[in-house]
C-alpha cells in the first residue's frame, strides 16, 4: 500500500493505471475511520483491480462556525486500517494543495440541496460537489462508493455525476450501525458518556414510524408527531430537522408512499447527529 500526497502525482498514477487497463474502485472519507467506511472498502474491493481511498477533512464543506478543526484525525490508525482492508493507494493532501488560494470555479447541485442538511448547513453540498469533483478527476474512478447514512449526499452526488456525465458508477453502501443501533459516525467520539446513551434516540424514532407504517399508519404529521415526542423526552437532545420527502426528488410529501426517505438531524449540545430510513410500504 502506498500513500501519495501530491494531487498531480494522484492523478498521474490514476492515468497510468487506467492505459495500463485496470479498473479503479474509490471510497472518499474524512478519515478517522470506523467500520461503516471499512464496509465500502469492502465493497469496492470485491469490484475493482485498485482500490484508492482518499482521506481529507474538506474545508469547503465546512461553514465557519462548525467542526473542521476540532474534526478528529488519527492517519497512523487509518493507514493500518486501510492495509487490512487490502487499500492499494491512500490519497491523503493537504488541504492547500487541493484549493488554490483564488479558486473560483464549483459545482452547485440546485434541486437537492437546499434541504434537509443543506438548509441548515447552507454551502455545505456545494463544497462536497466541488471535492468529489475535483477527486474523481483525480482519481479517475470505474467506480465509487458512498454511504447510505448521508442519504442526501448520497443522492446529490448521484445527480452530479448523472447531469455532468462523470463516467462513474456511484454503488450505495448499507448504514452500518453499533450494535445497539447507534449509526456509525466520526462525530459519535465527541458525545459524553451520556450522550452516547441519549443518541439512540435517532433510531429509535426511526424504529419506532417505521413499526406505525407496516401496521398502515401514512399520515406524516402524525408519523413526524410521535418522533418529535420520543425525542423531546430525552434530556439535552434538541431537533435540528425532521423531514419525510420523496426518495427520489426530496421533495416533502404528506402521506407515506413506497420508497419515502426519513431523514433526521439531531443536536447534542456541539454534536449532530443525522440518521434515516427509506419506508418500504
Ligand atoms: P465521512 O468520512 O464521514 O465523510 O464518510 C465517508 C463515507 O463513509 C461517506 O460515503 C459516508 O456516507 C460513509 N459512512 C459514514 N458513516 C457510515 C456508516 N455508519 N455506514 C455506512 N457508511 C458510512
Amino acid at each position: 500500500m502506498k500513500t501519495i500526497k501530491s494531487p498531480d502525482e494522484m492523478q498521474r498514477v490514476a492515468l497510468d493505471l487506467k492505459r495500463a487497463g485496470k479498473t479503479i474502485g474509490f471510497v472518499p472519507t474524512m478519515g478517522f475511520l470506523h467500520e461503516g467506511h471499512l464496509s465500502l472498502m469492502k465493497l469496492a474491493r470485491t469490484r475493482c483491480d485498485v482500490l484508492v481511498v482518499s482521506i481529507f477533512v474538506n474545508p469547503t464543506q465546512f461553514g465557519p462556525a462548525e467542526d473542521l478543526d476540532a474534526y478528529p484525525r488519527d492517519f497512523e490508525r487509518d493507514e493500518f486500517l486501510c492495509a487490512q482492508q487490502g487499500v492499494d493507494l491512500i490519497f491523503y493532501p493537504e488541504p492547500g494543495a487541493m484549493y488554490s488560494a483564488d479558486s473560483s470555479v464549483w459545482v452547485d447541485e440546485e434541486a437537492l440541496s437546499g434541504v434537509l442538511c443543506g438548509a441548515s448547513r447552507p454551502g455545505h453540498f456545494r463544497g462536497v460537489c466541488t471535492v468529489v469533483a475535483k477527486l474523481f478527476n483525480l482519481v479517475q474512478p470505474d467506480l465509487a462508493v458512498f454511504g447510505e447514512k448521508d442519504a442526501q449526499q448520497l443522492r446529490v452526488i448521484e445527480r452530479m455525476v448523472r447531469d455532468l456525465n462523470f463516467p462513474v458508477e456511484i454503488v450505495r453502501g448499507p448504514i452500518v450501525r453499533e450494535p445497539d443501533g447507534l449509526a456509525m459516525s466520526s462525530r459519535n467520539k465527541y458525545l459524553s458518556e451520556e450522550q452516547r446513551r441519549h443518541a439512540l434516540c435517532l433510531r429509535r424514532s426511526l424504529d419506532l414510524i417505521t413499526s406505525s407504517v407496516s401496521k398502515g399508519t401514512r399520515n406524516v404529521s402524525s408519523l413526524r408527531k410521535s418522533m418529535v415526542d420520543l425525542i423531546g423526552e430525552i434530556p439535552g437532545a434538541e431537533i435540528d430537522y425532521i423531514e419525510f420527502v420523496a426518495d427520489d426528488s426530496l421533495k416533502p410529501v404528506l402521506e407515506v408512499a413506497d420508497r419515502t426517505l426519513v431523514a433526521l438531524a439531531v443536536k447534542f449540545g456541539k454534536t449532530r447527529l443525522i440518521d434515516n430510513t427509506v419506508l418500504v410500504v
